[in-house]
């Protein structure tokens, strides 16, 4: 469902991703580890267009997501392409990013009422439904700074789901919450994984929770992917000295 084609990505001089090749298949969960400036985040934010890249190709549900410019550099497809490839993938942050000023109704509302033309009543409902799976149906009037973190969080990814996404990319998205609250945000992802056929894509630190949510582990270092396999190879048996020296330190 994603194919990562030599990818290259700079930041001036600074080379983030180097060659980075990889794919991802219908309904996988991938967990992407590795230590910090090591480029995962990035490659994320390239997935969701936030980000050009340098150099390399990237398919989304088979369809290029970025063209070659005659200057040489590479920009996303042209507006109504990527509108439709955007469309396939949802994504969530590590500092939420809920419209402050908006009820935690209008803030899973929004989106599909303007990029979709949902009608308000069927937007409404799907939100209801999506803040049910979350646990927070109490809190649809809630204004997001009467919410904890974990509330919050959980609210976000109510609001990516709401575009009925293909592909979910979860940014670090308990790292700016306190210990207790973690839980309840990593056992909605959970529940995701198991009973949805999307695709998942998680950057974490939680090594716990990638080896129990992922089906495959990518361990990243400078740019490129060091090591990967199933969970229990990474976690257990990893082969490179740069993974193990890594989970030392981390774990
Ligand atoms: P972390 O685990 O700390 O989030 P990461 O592996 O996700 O790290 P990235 O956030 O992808 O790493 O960042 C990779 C490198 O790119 C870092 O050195 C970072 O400082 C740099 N970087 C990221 N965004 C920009 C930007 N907009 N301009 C310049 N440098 C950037």
């Amino acid at each position: 469902i994603i194919q990562i084609d030599k990818l290259d990505k700079s930041f001036g001089p600074l080379k983030v991703l180097d060659g980075l090749s990889f794919d991802v298949m219908p309904g996988e969960k991938l967990a992407l580890i590795g230590p910090s400036g090591s480029g995962k985040t990035t490659i994320l934010r390239i997935l969701m267009t936030l980000e050009t890249i340098t150099a390399g190709h990237i398919k989304v549900c088979g369809e290029q997501l970025y063209h070659m410019q005659r200057s040489g550099h590479e920009v996303p497809a042209d507006e109504p392409h990527l509108h439709k490839m955007r469309s396939h993938i949802g994504m969530v942050f590590q500092h939420f990013n809920l419209f402050p000023h908006k009820c935690v109704l209008d803030n899973i509302t929004l989106a599909p009422m303007l990029t979709k033309g949902e009608v308000r009543a069927k937007a409404e409902q799907r939100a209801m439904e999506l803040l049910e799976m979350v646990g927070l149906a109490d809190k649809a009037k809630a204004m997001p700074a009467q919410l904890s973190g974990g509330q919050k969080q959980r609210v976000a990814i109510a609001r990516a789901l709401a575009l009925k996404p293909r592909i979910m990319l979860f940014d670090e998205v308990t790292s700016a919450l306190d210990p207790e609250l973690v839980e309840e945000v990593l056992l909605v992802m959970k529940r995701l994984a198991a009973e949805t056929d999307m695709t998942m894509l998680l950057v974490t630190h939680e090594m716990g929770f990638a080896h129990e949510f992922a089906d495959r582990v990518l361990f990243f270092d400078k740019g490129r992917i060091v090591e990967q396999g199933s969970p229990d190879k990474i976690f257990r048996h990893p082969s490179h000295e740069r993974t193990q020296s890594f989970l030392r330190k981390i774990i």
